[in-house]
C-alpha cells in the first residue's frame, strides 16, 4: 500500500491525500473562496512555499499512516524540482521548489521526498493511472490562457510542445513568449484577445458557427493549427493515445481536428491514434502528482 499527497498549483492551490493511488477524504483548496481568482500572482515565492507546507501538514496529520510521497504540479518548464521558467507565476521562475519545500516541511516534521511536476505532465500521469495504463504513452494538450502539453511516462526535456511551429507565415507573433509561428500564438486565449481585438474569443467562436467568415476561417486555422502540432508529435513518438482538457477545451470539435490530422499524417502504421476531451478537473493533475512522485520513489 502507498500513500501520498498530491498538490496542483494553478491560479490556485489543491491538495489531496491519496491511498493506492486513489484520492482518500476531500481535497483542500487555497484559497477556499473559489470567487478568488489572483490570490496566487501577488503572492511572493516564500509565502506560496509556507502555504504549500501548511496543506501538505494538514493532509499528513489527517490519518496515522505515514506519507511515502509528496509530488507537487506546478505550471512551468520543471526539471530536477527546479522551476526554470513560469511564464503565468513570475515569483516562482528559478524556484528551487523541491529543495525548498523539502526544507519548510522537515521544520514541521515531515520528511517524506517531495518531486515536482509539470502541470500537463501531471495530468498525463494522472489520466493513465485512472485508466489503468500507466506503461503506455500518454500525452495531453491542455487548453488555456496558454498551451501545455503534457505526456507520461515522463522523459527528460523541455516538451513546450505550446510552442511548437506551426506556421511559417511571419505574421503569426500573437505568442506570449514572443516567438514566431507558435501553436499557441494561434490557440492561446490571450493570443486571440490580440488577434480579434473588436471580439473576445467566446464571441469568436460563436460567430463562427452562426455563419461568419472571417471568425469560421479562423476556427479552422485554429483546429489545423492544433492538428499540425499532434501530427508533428504523431511523426516524432509515433501514434497512440492524445488527450484534450483545460478551461477553454469547450472550443474544441474532434469533428473538425480528426479530419485535419488524418490529412497530415498518411503512413499506415501511425494512424492509430485516438483523441479524446477530458472534462477540466484539478483531481487529475493531484492524482498524477501523487503518482509521479510514487513511482519517482522507485526510479
Ligand atoms: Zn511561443
Amino acid at each position: 500500500m502507498t500513500t501520498a499527497i498530491g498538490v496542483v498549483i494553478t491560479e490556485h492551490i489543491v491538495a489531496g491525500r491519496l491511498q493506492d493511488q486513489r484520492l482518500s477524504g476531500d481535497p483542500i483548496r487555497y484559497p477556499e473562496d473559489i470567487e478568488e481568482l489572483d490570490a496566487l500572482a501577488a503572492l511572493p515565492g516564500s509565502e506560496l512555499v509556507e502555504i504549500l507546507a501548511t496543506q501538505i501538514e494538514t493532509l499528513s496529520r489527517r490519518e496515522p499512516v505515514p506519507v511515502d510521497a509528496i509530488g507537487v504540479a506546478a505550471p512551468g518548464i520543471i526539471r530536477h524540482g527546479v522551476i526554470e521558467d513560469s511564464p503565468n507565476l513570475t515569483q516562482l521562475k528559478g524556484m528551487r521548489l523541491a529543495d525548498e519545500l523539502t526544507r519548510v516541511l522537515s521544520v514541521r516534521g515531515i520528511t517524506a521526498p517531495v518531486h515536482i511536476a509539470n502541470d500537463a505532465d501531471a495530468i498525463a500521469a494522472g489520466v493513465a493511472a485512472t485508466r489503468g495504463q500507466l506503461n503506455k504513452l500518454t500525452r495531453v494538450w491542455t487548453i488555456g490562457n496558454g498551451i501545455g502539453y503534457g505526456r507520461w511516462p515522463y522523459v527528460e526535456g523541455v516538451w513546450e510542445g505550446g510552442h511548437t511551429v506551426v506556421s511559417l507565415d511571419p505574421k503569426e507573433k500573437f505568442c506570449g513568449c514572443g516567438g514566431v509561428g507558435h501553436l499557441e500564438g494561434i490557440m492561446g486565449y490571450r493570443a486571440m484577445r490580440m488577434r480579434f481585438l473588436d471580439l473576445e474569443p467566446e464571441e469568436v467562436f460563436a460567430q463562427a458557427k452562426q455563419g461568419d467568415q472571417r471568425c469560421r476561417e479562423f476556427v479552422e486555422l485554429w483546429h489545423r493549427a492544433l492538428a499540425a502540432a499532434t501530427a508533428s508529435f504523431i511523426h516524432l513518438a509515433g501514434p497512440g493515445r492524445f488527450y484534450f482538457t483545460g478551461h477553454n477545451v469547450g472550443f474544441l470539435e474532434l469533428s473538425i481536428l480528426r479530419p485535419l490530422i488524418e490529412s497530415m499524417v498518411k503512413m499506415s502504421t501511425l494512424q492509430s491514434f485516438s483523441l479524446e476531451i477530458l472534462c477540466p478537473d484539478d483531481e487529475t493533475a493531484l492524482l498524477g502528482a501523487g503518482v509521479s512522485a510514487i513511482l519517482a520513489l522507485a526510479s
